[in-house]
Order: structure tokens, then C-alpha cells, then sequence
């Protein structure tokens, strides 16, 4: 994936200034590949409206492009933009910087004043994209500042998400869990904000693709578990319920091998309807996140999306990305946290030792006992965020939290699990969260932080309300109450 670095500029000041522009250009178009988790290519200097229009129409249509980076270097009479600005499909970052950090003051003089004027150069841009109303995100600063190629690369990351969401296609095995409501929502309507597609396959196609894995690829998968996992005795080969982990591991090859078919990135399954399934896929679906796929449970196809997003966002970097939900509080004071778990599907990815593999009974569903992965969460700061549909918009709520050791051993929690202590703290997050009408499915990511999933809700045009440790109840109440009048203005009649 690449984004694409341009440069605005004009004729007035003649050919070699221009010369210089294009110098300046492909230095700082170099310095910012060599720190952007993606390419950054640069594009030769823009000094007419045809010239913008048709680089920023060919853009629009190349799909390793995630993104668009602008710089006005010596000043780029924004009419000149607005027919390309108006048919720019892709995430805008507008870079306000300028070729060198430091002025040469004893040698200054006009030719040099008029080869760096991005400070009004780009304040003429701003004009313009003000005006247009465009998605984008003014980042100012020298690149050689690492807060800048810091914040560049969040938004690099956030455009690698918006492009995973665009082409995403989410699979559904099972409808919504009866009557819960959260969990539902416009799947026609995330199609036209997210881009992701969401479509029923029926579960009698994987119970038919279960049955059709060949015995060596149960056997290659079941290795991969002894490599990787300690396994409960009766797991192990020769134990006595092996065939359940044998089982497990014929579902793990039969979701990838459907989800590879459809093309698709993200999946949800329903544990009331599986159909002529033996267990609910547990250890199939932890370690189908862990390689990257999104998830949701019980039908929650706006959390899947979530989570592949994460996984798109954080890609290379230390920690991960799980389906996640809220479940049991520690309210002493002084001491307050959330244990959140699943009834199985915790990814992987988000701790570092290594997890047990285990089978216990699930009081729901009335399969056979499933196998599971269990595990603790790895401590460290993480994001947690949710997706509601509040009927005229999508809200994303987020909080930022400390995962921590659980305070205690928890021998009998037979599920992979984290303990967080919400920012600012837990009666404000808690408060505040229902106030904003937030999910108990989330998105945990130890990867990404808050900040990626600010600039992917600017690309998308969603309202982000975030709790973090500056945030107040009554202020975050206020905040809710001028985004909903907002988002029904911005949106038009
Ligand atoms: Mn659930």
C-alpha cells in the first residue's frame, strides 16, 4: 500500500524556483517513506487545475493508494484545487511544513522569502478545504520533528484501516442473537460509511465444509496447537477427549478455507443457531483473530469490523487486537476495575505467554464441551471502542485504558480474559459509556491507541465520542448532545 505525496506551486516565480520546489519536494517525499509504515510516493509538483484534477482523479482510482498527502510549497492558488479536491475519494492529510527547519537569517532575502511561503501557502489551502468542507487532517511541523512523522504515520495507519473497511466483506454464519438489540444495525448503511459489505452464508455450508477437511490437515493444525499451546492431558494425543481438540482444529481449517473462498475478512457466528455443528468454534475463531481476521459474536457484525480494522491498523506493532466485552466489575474502592472475557473468543494476540488449551462445558448453545484458548491479557495502556447504529448515524465510542495483572490468581476462569482500569476512572468511563449508548461488544487494541481510531472516524465521517483521562461526565453529556445536532446538520436534507 502506498499514499501519494503531492506539492502545490504556481509559475510566478519562473523556472528555477520551480526546480527548487521540485528538489525540496522529493526530499521531504523521502524522509517521510523512510518513517510511514507504508510508500510514500512522490508525485511531480502541481501547478495547474488540470494537473490537479487529474492526479488527484488518478488517485481516486489506484487501489494501492490509501491516501493523499498535500503540501503548498510557495504558495498554490487554491481555485486551482477545487475541481480535484471535489473528486478525491481517498484520506486527505494536509502537511503544513516547509522545506527546512531553519531560517538562514544572516542571508535571507526575497528569492528566498518567495521559494518558502507554505506559511501562507498553505493557509491559502486551508481556505479552500475549509470551505469544500473536505474530510483531512492539518498536521504542521517540520518532518524532521518526530511528533510530526509520529502523528503522519498514526494517519498512515488510520488510512490503511479506512482501506481495509472499504474492500472489507464480512461474512455472517447465523443471524442477530434473539431480541438483543446493540448488536444489530444498517448493514446498507455501513456499506455506504464504512464500505464493508455484510452477507449471511449459511451455517449448513460449514457444517458441510467441516466434514470435507482432510484428515492430514487436521493433523497439520493439531501440531501447530502442541507447538504453540500447553494442552489440558485430556487434549493431548492419546488423551481421552483428543478428539474434541481434533474437532476444534477440522473447524479452524473449514472457516479459513470459507472465509478464503468468499473473499471475506471479517465473521461472525451465532451460538443459537449451529446448526448440525458439535461444538461452538472457539479455539478456531481465537486463532482465526489472531491471524488477522475480525470477529463478532452472536451475529455482531459491527464488531468483526472493528476488529479487522485493528488488526489492519496495528499490523507490525507489538500487541493486538481481540473482540472484547465488558463483564464483571470490582467496585472496592480504591481498587476498581473491569474483567472483560467472552465466553471463548479472546484473541490471542494479546498476550505474549503462551496460552493453555482447554475444554470445559458452556452452559449455553447445548453442543459438546468446547476448546478453548485461556489466557491473561498482557499488561499495558489499550483502547477500547465500540460501534452502535443510533438509527441516523453510526456513534463509535472509545475509552482508554491500563490493562493490568488481575489482581489475583483466577485458577477457575475457564476463558481468556483481560483486567482493565478504565480512564478517567471507573464510574466516569462506566457513566459515561451508557450515557453515549456504547456496545458491551467492543474492540480491545494494544496496539493502536486512541489516536488511530480518531483519524479513521474523521475519514469515515463518523462521530467518535471518546472517554479519556480528561474527560467529566457532564461535559462528555454536553459533547454528546452538540455532536447530534451536528451530525444532523452535517448531514443534510
Ligand atoms: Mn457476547
Amino acid at each position: 500500500m502506498e499514499v501519494w505525496f503531492t506539492t502545490g506551486s504556481q509559475h510566478l516565480y519562473g523556472p528555477e524556483t520551480l526546480a527548487r520546489v521540485d528538489q525540496n519536494s522529493r526530499r521531504i517525499a523521502a524522509a517521510l517513506d523512510a518513517a510511514l509504515p507504508l510508500k510514500v510516493i512522490w508525485k511531480p509538483v502541481l501547478t495547474s487545475k488540470d494537473a490537479i484534477s487529474r492526479l488527484l482523479t488518478e488517485a481516486s482510482g489506484e487501489p494501492n493508494c490509501v491516501g493523499v498527502i498535500a503540501w503548498m510549497h510557495t504558495f498554490s492558488p487554491a481555485k486551482m484545487w477545487v475541481n480535484g479536491l471535489a473528486g478525491l475519494t481517498k484520506p486527505l492529510a494536509h502537511l503544513h511544513t516547509q522545506a527546512d527547519a531553519a531560517l538562514p537569517w544572516g542571508t535571507i532575502d526575497m528569492d528566498f522569502m518567495n521559494l518558502n511561503q507554505a506559511a501562507h501557502g498553505d493557509r491559502e489551502f486551508g481556505y479552500i478545504t475549509a470551505r469544500l468542507g473536505a474530510r483531512r487532517t492539518v498536521m504542521a511541523g517540520h518532518v524532521s520533528d518526530p511528533r510530526v512523522a509520529g502523528r503522519l504515520t498514526t494517519w498512515a495507519r488510520a488510512a490503511l484501516g479506512w482501506h481495509a473497511a472499504r474492500t472489507m466483506s464480512i461474512i455472517r454464519f447465523g443471524d442477530n442473537m434473539r431480541n438483543v438489540a446493540v448488536t444489530e444495525g444498517d448493514k446498507v448503511e455501513a456499506e455506504f460509511v464504512f464500505g464493508a459489505d455484510t452477507n449471511t452464508v449459511a451455517v449448513n455450508d460449514l457444517v458441510a465444509a467441516v466434514e470435507a477437511v482432510a484428515d492430514s490437515q487436521v493433523d497439520t493444525t493439531v501440531r501447530e496447537y502442541l507447538d504453540l499451546y500447553d494442552l489440558a492431558p485430556e487434549l493431548a494425543p492419546g488423551g481421552e477427549r483428543h478428539d474434541s481438540l481434533r474437532y476444534a482444529a477440522r473447524q479452524e481449517v473449514a472457516l479459513e478455507s470459507l472465509l478464503t473462498g468468499w473473499k471475506a475478512s471479517a465473521f461472525t457466528t451465532n451460538f443459537e443457531d449451529l446448526g448440525a455443528l458439535r461444538q461452538l468454534p472457539g479455539i478456531a475463531v481465537q486463532r482465526l483473530m489472531a491471524k488477522g481476521y475480525g470477529f463478532g459474536a452472536e451475529g455482531d457484525w459491527k464488531t468483526a469490523l472493528l476488529v479487522r480494522v485493528a488488526k489492519v491498523m496495528g499490523a507490525g506493532l507489538p500487541g493486538g487486537a481481540s473482540l472484547m466485552e465488558d463483564y464483571t466489575y470490582n467496585l472496592e474502592p480504591g481498587a476498581e476495575c473491569i474483567l472483560g472475557a467472552h465466553m471463548l473468543e479472546v484473541c490471542p494476540s494479546l498476550t505474549t505467554s503462551r496460552p493453555r488449551a482447554q475444554i470445559h462445558p458452556l452452559g449455553i448453545g447445548g453442543r459438546e464441551d468446547p476448546v478453548r484458548l485461556v489466557f491473561s491479557a498482557d499488561p499495558g495502556p489499550a483502547v477500547l471502542v465500540g460501534l452502535s447504529d443510533l438509527r441516523d448515524r453510526f456513534r463509535v465510542v472509545g475509552n482508554t485504558v491500563q490493562v493490568i495483572t488481575p489482581p489475583a490468581p483466577v485458577p477457575s476462569l475457564p476463558v481468556a480474559h483481560a483486567v482493565w482500569e478504565p480512564e478517567p476512572n471507573l464510574t466516569t468511563s462506566a457513566e459515561c459509556w451508557i450515557t453515549a449508548g456504547g456496545p458491551h461488544h467492543t474492540c480491545l487494541s494494544t496496539a493502536i491507541g486512541a489516536a488511530e481510531w480518531a483519524e479513521f472516524t474523521e475519514m469515515t465521517g463518523t462521530e467518535f465520542a471518546l472517554i479519556d483521562r480528561s474527560t467529566t461526565s457532564g461535559s462528555f453529556r454536553d459533547q454528546l448532545r452538540w455532536n447530534q445536532a451536528y451530525y444532523r446538520l452535517a448531514r443534510g436534507l
